[in-house]
């Protein structure tokens, strides 16, 4: 799939996106040495729940379009979305940094990370984050036959029902910024009334370095904005403090997708 990937993005066909060509699964995880902010973490009063959460069902949002690039321009909110894959501990991280800052995050689920890594379903619930489909093995969904393109959307679905209760909140197509409108039929045929997809791109994946991330997002950010993130990155974990204060100094909050958008 890597491979497969790779010479997509060689062959020019993908632009922006989910970053293709820099899996979590590369030797980019660096996950030695203790996780400043590891699970159960005491910051903010935050106290895991006593019940699991059941994950928010898609909604049809009146008035949005199908695929959803941003929120109002005219509120202080602003969505942090996140890639959903690779080291445990480094998205662990990552949720407790946003935690500690009183932020809440959207995750986009793989499939396969969900199989390898059930708990993180609950983990990501529990602290109040949103929870999403981002297809079963982030293969190039655009360029894939209808059948297997909905097969990728469904089988993320059900991992995300047998772990949660539901399919999760959003679809986000992998590989892409952008659902042709074939991938949104589909997302729509198994559940999604809308396709997330975002505005302002991180460059995370990259590993340019956290200044460079928390640069890139704070210089194209705004009022409405849907970032596009990625777990699983050590530059992305030490990036987001300064880019929530970043963001709260302009008298931003980052807060859910479902939040931004009703
Ligand atoms: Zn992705």
């Amino acid at each position: 799939m890597l491979r497969a990937a790779a010479s997509a993005v060689a062959a020019g066909a993908l632009v922006t996106g989910c970053d293709p060509h820099r899996d979590d699964d590369s030797g980019a995880l660096r996950s030695g040495g203790p996780s400043p902010s590891g699970a159960g973490s005491s910051g903010a009063g935050h106290a895991p729940p006593a019940r699991a959460r059941t994950a928010r069902p898609p909604v049809r949002v009146p008035g949005l379009p199908v695929q959803i690039a941003h929120g109002p321009r005219n509120g202080r909110a602003v969505a942090l979305t996140f890639h959903g894959r690779g080291d445990p501990k480094l998205a662990t991280a990552l949720l407790g940094e946003a935690e500690r800052a009183g932020a809440r995050v959207t995750v986009l689920a793989v499939g396969d990370w969900l199989d390898e890594q059930p708990a993180m379903a609950r983990r990501i619930l529990d602290g109040g984050h949103e929870l999403g489909n981002h297809t079963m093995h982030h293969r190039n969904i655009c360029a894939l036959p209808a059948a297997e393109a909905y097969a990728e959307i469904t089988r993320c679905a059900d991992r995300l029902r047998a772990l949660t209760g539901t399919i999760g909140s959003w679809f986000r197509p992998s590989q892409t910024q952008r659902a042709t409108d074939l991938v949104t039929g589909l997302a729509r045929k198994a559940g999604y009334p809308h396709v997330l997809s975002y505005d302002v791109d991180s460059l995370d994946a990259d590993d340019p370095g956290a200044p460079a991330v928390r640069r890139t997002v704070l210089d194209a950010a705004g009022p409405g904005s849907i970032v596009s993130l990625h777990l699983g990155h050590a530059g992305t974990v030490a990036a987001l403090p300064p880019i929530l204060d970043g963001l709260r100094r302009r008298g931003l909050r980052a807060v859910t997708t479902t939040e931004l958008v009703t």
